[in-house]
């Protein structure tokens, strides 16, 4: 029997670092779903399109096509069959990602894709809605979150170490402009599940948090 384990929570809370490293230590797929929104932002604006234009952008995200490779392990997103992995992570496409993935037709081809995924293999999925819409029967769900300081705080010293230039206040400002956006919007919101275990890692080590939640998946049976 296959196994899948949900990691939800606000942008910056470390779910993708968490996640890749949980899937090398039990040997599963990890799935960013964050970044098959990503792609189809950047497609909207390549394309010239407001992401606030709900009409034009359901409209052009048929010819949006997002698909996963995985190469050693790593995950591989295809626009339209182009690598866009080192393209994606700019604040300009995550904002930009936050308004398209409102949009019902965005989700619904979204989802059925990540549904795929985890109905051919074990995985562990990182997103806003995977406990709560995607994989309601998950085998086991977190919800991993942080302050809104600690995570601006987080990106701003990965920004510093990548020689980026960065401001801490528009860091901060933009992850609570975005935390409203995916916790206000009407369709799969971010929220906790029911059934999903909160684990806050505000005052976490990374591998302090990798324990917590390979103990959790333990518990819940998916080793
Ligand atoms: O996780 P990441 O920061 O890459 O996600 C970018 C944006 O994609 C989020 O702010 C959210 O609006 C959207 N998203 C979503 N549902 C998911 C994953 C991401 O709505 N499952």
């Amino acid at each position: 029997m296959s196994y899948s384990i949900a990691i939800d929570g606000p942008s910056g809370a470390g779910k993708s670092t968490i996640a890749k490293k949980i899937a090398k230590r039990m040997g599963c797929i990890y799935v960013d779903t964050g970044a098959m929104y990503r792609a189809t932002a950047l497609f909207m604006i390549r394309q010239g399109i407001a992401p606030a234009d709900s009409t034009a952008v359901c409209k052009a995200c048929g010819q949006a096509e997002v698909t996963l490779r995985y190469e050693n392990g790593e995950q591989v997103v295809l626009l339209n069959g182009e690598n866009v992995n080192g393209l994606i992570r700019t604040e300009e496409v995550g904002m930009a990602t936050s308004l398209i993935a409102r949009y019902q037709e965005v989700r619904e081809r979204t989802v059925e894709q990540q549904r795929r995924l985890a109905a051919d293999c074990d995985v562990i999925m990182d997103g806003r809605d995977i406990g709560t819409c995607v994989l309601p029967q998950a085998t086991a769900k977190i919800y991993l979150t942080a302050s809104a300081a600690v995570r601006a705080k987080r990106r701003y010293e990965e920004l510093l170490a990548k020689g980026e230039a960065c401001d801490y206040d528009t860091i901060e400002a933009d992850i609570i402009k975005r935390d409203e956006q995916d916790m206000n919007r009407e369709i799969s919101p971010l929220k906790q599940a029911e059934d999903a275990v909160l684990v806050d890692s505000s005052d976490m080590t990374i591998d302090q948090v990798v324990e917590a939640i390979m103990e959790i998946c333990r518990r819940k049976g998916c080793l």
